[in-house]
């Protein structure tokens, strides 16, 4: 068990395609956009940048 105190946990967002594009949003998170591929067996991929992860939402 640990617990963050220091570090907010990774924003998540669900998509419902395998490919997505992330700039970080706006605000110091934000960085060039780069286009992210989730692997459909891991079902989420996260952005090098900002650490950002983006789950397949399937339905
Ligand atoms: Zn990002």
């Amino acid at each position: 068990m640990s617990q963050q105190t220091q570090t907010p946990p990774p924003e998540t967002e669900y998509v419902t395609t395998t490919r997505i594009a992330c700039d970080g949003g706006d605000g110091a998170l934000g960085h060039p956009r780069v286009w992210l591929s989730i692997d459909e067996k891991l079902g989420y991929v996260e952005c090098g940048y900002c650490d950002k992860r983006f789950v397949l939402k399937k339905d």
